[in-house]
């Protein structure tokens, strides 16, 4: 089958086209505009749409507080964003794009710019976007295989993303006395002498991060600690300034890319460690949504609980990894 057939027969792409998608991605855009569309087509297109608009869902956002309303993505962005796997700072890019395109106010309020929507997009509320903008899209998440920890058997997980979401799954609400912008905890090392501060950082800042490394390093970070950014990396993430006393006054670092980065890759391995003993990120759990799936064995019923992190089961549905 060539692409115009394919189009013609499958314009819309839906989750269960992904091999044929990951095979012919860019193509498929590029001839798209092409392709001669008749109005049968539109009509029922256009339905399917109105139909699939029923199933945006509301969720409250734990750090900002605000209420919002999720849209299901189309297939052509669905497609869109597969193509655009290049580089993690693009990736990223785009589904902040999506979120952007697909999020709306239940106050009704208008949404900020989207270089100002990126400066106040917190982690804790990603996470509640993307599972909403999964729940939205999606019926199925790509299968996992696991083995039983009571039969030892192994079987094949299939989860719906609204089943990842129960009663204790819902984070706390923003309760802290200063705003996410202006709250940090400050953890002292060093005889006093060096004071890390944590706070809540902002998706830009992330793709700064994120600017520095390959699509490699991220698929490697994705399948060892679930995160897009590795362990080290979620901690600098979260790292809004370094004060160093010295002799001579105070050594600040704030910029993340240029002091706060270098700074804390090419400390001593002894320090690193009295970082990470000291410095914790626990504070800010209470305002993660805790999504999990309870695993049922097909051989002998055993009930197991799996944690799932909504950004990475959004990876492997979009990029088929
Ligand atoms: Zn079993």
């Amino acid at each position: 089958m060539n692409i115009e057939e394919a189009l013609n027969q499958m314009p819309v792409m839906g989750p269960n086209d992904q091999a044929q998608a990951a095979q012919q991605p860019a193509p498929v855009m590029q001839k798209q505009s092409n392709v001669q569309i008749g109005p049968r087509y539109l009509e029922a297109l256009e339905k399917v749409q109105e139909l699939a608009e029923i199933n945006s869902i509301s969720i409250e956002l734990p750090i900002t507080g605000k209420k919002v309303l999720i849209s299901p993505m189309t297939g052509t962005e669905e497609q869109k964003l597969r193509t655009g796997a290049v580089d993690p700072e693009t990736f990223l890019t785009q589904v902040n794009k999506l979120l952007y395109n697909h999020i709306e106010y239940a106050d009704g309020s208008g949404l900020p710019s989207f270089e100002d929507f990126l400066n106040t997009l917190y982690p804790h509320d990603k996470t509640m976007m993307i599972w909403a903008l999964l729940a939205a899209t999606y019926s199925t998440l790509p299968s996992m295989e696991k083995v039983c920890q009571k039969c030892k058997e192994p079987y094949e997980v299939i989860m719906h993303p609204d089943e990842l979401m129960h009663p204790d799954s819902v984070p706390q609400i923003w309760q802290e006395e200063k705003s996410p912008e202006d709250f940090s905890l400050k953890s002292t090392i060093l005889k006093g002498n060096l004071t890390i501060e944590v706070g809540i950082p902002s998706e830009k800042k992330r793709l700064e991060i994120a600017s520095a490394f390959s699509a490699d390093q991220m698929k490697n970070n994705i399948q060892e600690s679930n995160n897009i950014l590795s362990f080290s990396d979620n901690l600098i993430y979260f790292i809004k300034r370094i004060v160093f006393k010295d002799t001579n006054g105070d050594i600040i670092l704030q910029n993340p890319i240029n002091e706060i980065y270098p700074f804390m890759v090419n400390l001593p391995p002894k320090v690193k460690d009295a970082i990470r003993e000291n410095v914790s990120l626990e504070h800010f759990d209470k305002y993660l949504a805790n999504f999990y799936h309870e695993s049922r064995c097909p051989h002998c019923g055993n009930i197991e609980k799996v944690d799932i992190v909504p950004e990475i089961e959004f990876f492997r549905k979009a990029l088929s990894i």
